[in-house]
């Protein structure tokens, strides 16, 4: 018997330093060392042995079990530590390599000439007002002095969702919706940029494009202070020595109305291809509110006067950075973009 005990262990002590896996050592552990193991079945016919015979069986069978358990203890802390390392070297990070550089990005240039519109009509103490971009009928014409089947819708055909719901063609819902929150409180001073839509494509025209608004509502507003204040933004946006000039024009919702044309900073007036030989650039449609529109917005003309005024923020942007193709600006092409940086 003590020679099967000693057999048994030498066959375990080959088997556990030959395992390769954890999940093979604990097998072979059952095997010899568990309720059904083959130590397990010889120590059961210890009984059979003569009295005197069993402490020395029984002795020599503790022994080995102590020695097994260590082994197989201590051959699990080989094959782990092991796995261990076989899974840091797969998951090695090679420090030397060179990094992948980051690249920053930057304004787009229509963000940046937007928020220097802003910028310059909020040192002349207005503030920025928002509207919806998707609007009723009622706010984008009628209210502004435009009813159905007037011929200035035409020039602003849009998308519509519903025949009475549509894409804003322009920002000034935004004056009326200020108008009727604050009406009869004065003063009114705000500009109101965003995107708006129009059913246009074209090198000067996208059907997104965008606008910033203005609109002054104060007592004895006149057509002077309107003039004054779009000559320093034009001083401040195209340089200091720029004139502007305001040329009779019509749009519903003003009376009278405007175009304002700045003098062509690329010939100061001689004329060019820029200008197109006047000496002179238009850059924006303006007037004194319409009484009919600061009626219907709850304001008594009688008691009131206004100037508004509305640009399109890609045309600054072309004057300002000499953009021959509106479109460039939405094509995405990081070339043309990153000149802006
Ligand atoms: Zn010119």
């Amino acid at each position: 018997m003590q020679d099967k005990l000693k057999a048994i262990a030498e066959n375990a002590r080959q088997e556990i330093a030959a395992a390769a896996t954890e999940k093979e050592l604990k097998e072979i552990q059952v095997r010899f060392l568990g309720k059904k193991g083959e130590m397990t079945a010889v120590l059961r016919g210890m009984g059979k042995l003569p009295p005197e015979e069993r402490p020395v069986v029984g002795g020599l069978a503790n022994q080995i079990r102590d020695e097994l358990t260590e082994l197989f203890a201590a051959r699990e802390e080989e094959l782990r530590s092991a796995e261990r390392q076989k899974d840091m070297a797969a998951q090695r990070v090679d420090v030397t390599l060179p990094g992948r550089p980051q690249e920053l990005g930057h304004m787009h240039p229509l963000t940046r000439v937007m928020d220097e519109i802003a910028e310059i009509f909020l040192g002349m103490g207005f503030t920025i007002a928002e509207g919806p971009e998707i609007e009723t009928d009622y706010y984008n014409f009628e209210a502004l002095n435009i009813p159905k089947e007037h011929p200035a819708r035409e020039m602003q055909d849009s998308f519509y969702i519903r025949p009475d719901i549509l894409l804003r063609t322009h920002t000034s819902p935004v004056q009326v919706r200020t108008m009727e929150k604050v009406a009869p409180e004065v003063p009114v001073r705000i500009i109101a940029p965003g995107k708006v839509y129009r059913r246009d494509d074209d090198a000067t025209h996208s059907p997104m494009f965008h606008q910033v608004e203005g609109l002054v509502i104060d007592r004895n507003i006149s057509l002077s202070d309107l003039k004054g204040t779009l000559l320093l933004f034009a001083q401040q946006m195209f340089g200091p020595h720029q004139q502007v000039r305001l040329r009779p024009s019509f749009f519903p919702f003003t009376e009278p109305s405007a175009e304002v044309d700045i003098s062509c900073f690329l010939c100061s007036g001689d004329g060019c291809r820029i200008c197109k030989d006047t000496g002179w650039i238009e850059i924006l449609g303006s007037g004194m509110v319409h009484p009919r529109v600061l009626e219907m917005s709850g304001y008594d003309p009688e008691q009131f006067t206004g100037y508004a005024f509305g640009m399109g923020v890609e045309r600054i942007a072309m004057l300002k950075y000499g953009v021959d193709d509106l479109r460039l600006f939405f094509n995405n092409d990081v070339r043309m973009l990153r000149q802006f940086r």
